[in-house]
């Protein structure tokens, strides 16, 4: 069972051989998550000559089973390998605090995540360009992230098949999944089978799955990219970074220069070329602080030394925000429930030994049905738009702005949901089967921040001050009630309305008009776990913490590469984009070494 894992074992083996004395390197990374063991990887193999250190503050963990079985998927959110951050009380959700899971293990949030494989639309790529940043856009991106993909299947649509992550569409899927098309097809939306991944997402769809067909285990970066990664690639693991250490160079420009990162433990490594911070969107921001970059009164307050005033670090935080719908389903009619909530029973053991054996089971399947929609196709087009501008129109920021021309293009998503075959809701199982509708807002207007603690700063306190301001505007709540709303009117029309009996969330009764909707959103929202933005590439000007080389400014060798640099966020799951940002950074940083 566990042949599969043996090439990142012996790769580990061989790190555990690398002496702990001579502590220098030519690149150092910070942060073994998704977009870092991908850059990791594709450094070691274009630059063969140079040393490269990966640092990951979380342990490797090839052998296990809750993240390498995708029906397990969301077992490790909670524990030792999840963060376990939290928002600060949202005043807009009466003072709720909301969970903000990040994976800390090799392979980060790829380890944790729920498998949902796809792409946003092809101008959302574009705007990234059209905000400053010269050479990035849909064509940069579809050839990154297809570089960085291994499709197995047959269908019209926008694949790589040569890449390390390997995905396919479920070869398992419960009955009562197929009623998906048959079903929102009847409210006008076009069927968009096996043709969403080359930008143009809008229908209601399968997609694939970022699953390894062999072997039926989640393909992630550190079980697909690490195991190609030649001997000058170090990785320690466990091991926590306090901060970039950066030194003044005098001369034209006089910009700092990073020459090393100092650890928790207080050791110094020091890096001959550059630091790369790959950290994540919550933490790279804070590492940044640590080291002296970012907003005067942040590092002022947490008696940081500012040695770059960047009042963008940290800033311009967003993240998807969704409600679920659930549906109690009629007796006989199976759910993939009791293998998550009765994992003793004898379905759960039984179907959790036929994947071990290596035969065909249920805990194979992942999420598989989508539906990307825009407000016209839910028939609120002129009212969101207005309300939207209303509220927005005359923000000079140019990040509302471009949500604002997102919502005049039709190709740009508004909305996505999605269909369960198991309860996702808010309040509690409380037995039975069921089905889900999640609904989530694509562009919420709300952007938050995310800071050190000014009462204990230190990077392995762990407690950074994430205030999202979910829901804080009015296109926001509205956005989340007409999606849930039309949730509601698929899950009311045939053939789904004829597999359920009673939607236990929110529930017919106690919610019917557009205020009722919006106080459940508030008692019932949660995060889609897609923070963005927080060192965004963008002109200095309008906040931005990298420019399109992704280097941080006033720094002449230090740069983010992870999820932290989308300025906008996308209307899709990101961890293709966080491969493909890691690939595009790997050939600029190998271009330019
Ligand atoms: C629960 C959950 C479900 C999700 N579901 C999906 C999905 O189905 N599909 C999808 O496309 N996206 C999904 N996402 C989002 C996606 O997985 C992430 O956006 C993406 O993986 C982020 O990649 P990253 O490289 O930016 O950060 P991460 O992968 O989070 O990597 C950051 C790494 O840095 C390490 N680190 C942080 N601080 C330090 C330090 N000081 N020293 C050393 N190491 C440090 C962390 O431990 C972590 O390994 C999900 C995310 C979560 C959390």
């Amino acid at each position: 069972m566990m042949k599969f894992l043996q090439p990142l074992g012996a790769l580990l083996v061989l790190l555990a051989g690398v002496s702990a004395k001579d502590e220098t390197y030519d690149y150092i990374i910070v942060g073994g998550g998704t977009a870092g063991t991908a850059l990791a990887t594709r450094l070691s193999q274009g630059l063969p000559k140079s040393k490269i250190l990966l640092i990951e503050a979380g342990p490797a963990a090839a052998d296990e089973l809750r993240i390498n079985v995708p029906g397990l998927r969301g077992s490790i959110l909670g524990t030792s390998y999840d963060w376990n951050f939290t928002t600060v009380p949202q005043t807009s959700l009466g003072g709720r605090s909301i969970d903000v899971n990040r994976g800390k293990v090799l392979g980060g949030s790829s380890a944790m995540n729920y498998l949902c494989y796809d792409r946003a639309s092809a101008p959302e790529y574009d705007a990234w360009r059209e905000l400053g940043n010269k050479g990035w856009g849909w064509d940069a991106m579809i050839e990154a992230m297809t570089k960085s993909e291994n499709f197995t299947g047959s269908d019209n649509d926008r694949h790589g098949f040569t890449g390390p992550i390997r995905n396919y569409y479920n070869r398992v899927v419960y009955p009562v999944i197929r009623l998906w098309q048959p079903t929102v097809s009847k409210l006008g939306i076009n069927v968009n089978d096996g043709n969403s991944m080359g930008g143009k997402p809008i229908g209601v769809m399968f997609q694939p799955t970022n699953i390894d067909e062999t072997r039926h285990t989640r393909s992630y970066s550190a079980s697909s990219y690490l195991p190609l990664a030649g001997r000058n690639l170090v990785v320690k693991t466990n091991t926590q970074v306090a901060k970039v250490n950066l030194v003044k160079r005098r001369g034209p420009g006089s910009v700092y220069q990073a020459t090393g990162v100092t650890l928790s433990s207080g050791e110094i490594i020091a890096a001959n070329k550059e630091v790369i911070l790959s950290a994540g969107s919550v933490q790279s921001p804070g590492l940044l602080e640590l080291s002296g970059v970012g907003q005067a009164a942040v590092l002022k307050a947490a008696g940081v030394n500012q040695l770059i005033d960047l009042p963008g670090v940290g800033e311009n935080y967003q993240d998807h925000i969704r409600v679920s719908n659930t549906y109690r389903l009629k007796e006989g009619i199976d759910s993939f429930d009791p293998l998550i909530f009765d994992s003793a029973g004898a379905n759960a053991t039984g179907e959790l030994a036929k994947w071990l054996n290596g035969e065909q089971s249920l805990y194979e399947y992942t999420t598989a049905a989508y539906g990307f929609m825009n407000w016209q196709q839910l028939g609120v087009d002129s009212q969101m738009k207005q309300l939207a501008r209303k509220t927005f129109g005359r923000s000079t920021n140019p990040i509302d702005a471009k949500k604002l021309q997102h919502l005049d293009n039709p190709i740009v998503p508004a909305v996505e949901i999605l269909y369960e075959a198991n309860f996702v809701g808010a309040f509690g199982y409380t037995g039975g089967k069921f089905i889900t509708l999640i609904s989530t807002v694509m562009h919420p207007f709300a952007r938050g921040s995310v800071h050190i603690d000014s009462q204990n700063p230190a990077a392995d306190n762990n407690k950074p001050v994430i205030d999202p301001g979910y829901m804080s505007n009015a296109y926001d709540i509205q956005a989340l009630v007409e999606a849930a709303k039309f949730a509601r009117r698929i899950a009311h029309t045939e053939p789904m309305r004829l597999a359920w009996e009673i939607e236990t969330e929110p529930g017919d009764e106690a919610v019917q008009t557009d205020e009722q909707w919006a106080d459940f959103a508030r008692k019932a929202m949660g995060s889609f776990y897609h923070p963005v933005g927080t060192c965004a590439m963008l002109p200095r000007g309008d906040g931005g913490v990298v420019d399109a080389n992704l280097r941080v400014y006033g720094t002449s060798n230090l740069r983010v590469v992870d999820n932290s640099i989308i300025p906008v966020i996308p209307s899709a799951h990101i961890q293709t984009a966080a491969y493909g940002i890691a690939e595009i950074a790997a050939a600029k940083i190998i271009a330019q070494a």
